[in-house]
């Protein structure tokens, strides 16, 4: 097997062909009915192919109503991935990550944190905007991605962490804790500390896009990441500041939990470790 160079992963080259598998694939009973994106996952390939095939994911019915999908965006080398809920309105018409008034939040938590944004790779653990139409002007009004979404988009997050191969990830908020550390994780429990994440294989990490032994490319195509232990951590969403009555104590505790991350970088994640 061909290994897939950083150069790869950083241009989205890969080493073979995107055989675009899942377009009119083996999809199920229909397009969105089969609540699995993994059909439409490229064979192989660094983050501009994954981006690509995303941009045509039928995986469950959440790309019927909203404008396009939202891809994660970031260096490949980053050290550091933050994973949100899904994209909110100003998302889904840009196109980007963390773009509105939750992101504006994040990137400032992020830098006084002592996190560079620009070094971090930002994602969703849900790719298409779920929402409500209300009131006059058919205002979108943001709906939680239910469990069955958020099990049918995981294939793309463990692709992602598969090329990127962080050393930390940031869920923010319940929906992406439960999609990094399985769907009993409360964030209110544990959040702020960090906590090894199972390795790449069936079950764990990597179940959404093949496995392998963590280090080596994996049968699929894409590296499996670093051989260090990755570790992750749970805070809140951005959002949850901006609809706090004490915005200030809450904005504090994200800053708090992000100062945990960012000194699990500095000095190096198991040596912060905090269970
Ligand atoms: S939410 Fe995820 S699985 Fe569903 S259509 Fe969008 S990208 Fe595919």
């Amino acid at each position: 097997m061909t290994a897939v160079t950083r150069q790869d992963r950083d241009t989205g080259t890969g080493t073979g062909k995107d055989t675009g598998k899942g377009k009119g694939g083996s999809v199920g009973t229909g397009p969105g009915q089969a609540y699995d994106a993994a059909p439409y996952l490229p064979d192989r390939g660094g983050l501009t192919a994954l981006r690509r095939a995303a941009a045509d994911c039928h995986g469950c019915p959440l790309y019927e109503n909203a404008t396009r999908t939202v891809f994660g965006s970031g260096p490949a080398s980053a050290r550091v991935v933050l994973v949100g809920e899904q994209p909110g309105d100003q998302e889904d018409r840009q196109g980007e990550p963390f773009v509105g008034p939750a992101g504006h939040m994040l990137r400032k938590a992020l830098e006084e944190a002592g996190l560079d944004v620009a070094e971090a790779y930002l994602t969703n653990a849900v790719k298409h905007f779920k929402f409500t139409s209300a009131g006059p002007g058919k205002r979108r009004i943001h709906k939680a991605p239910s469990l069955r979404e958020m099990t049918a988009c995981r294939p793309w997050l463990t692709a992602e962490l598969h090329v990127v191969g962080p050393e930390v990830v940031v869920a923010l908020g319940a929906t992406a804790g439960k999609a990094l550390f399985g769907p009993s994780f409360r964030v209110t429990k544990d959040r702020g500390a960090l906590i090894p994440l199972p390795p790449p294989g069936p079950g764990g990490r990597g179940s959404g896009a093949g496995g392998s032994p963590a280090g080596g490319p994996t049968a699929d195509g894409f590296p499996a990441g670093r051989e260090d232990t990755v570790y992750g951590l749970a805070t809140i969403h951005p959002s949850a500041v901006l609809r706090a009555d004490d915005r200030a104590a809450v904005y504090a505790g994200l800053v708090s939990d992000l100062r945990v991350a960012a000194d699990a970088l500095r000095t190096g994640p198991g040596s912060r470790r905090s269970r």
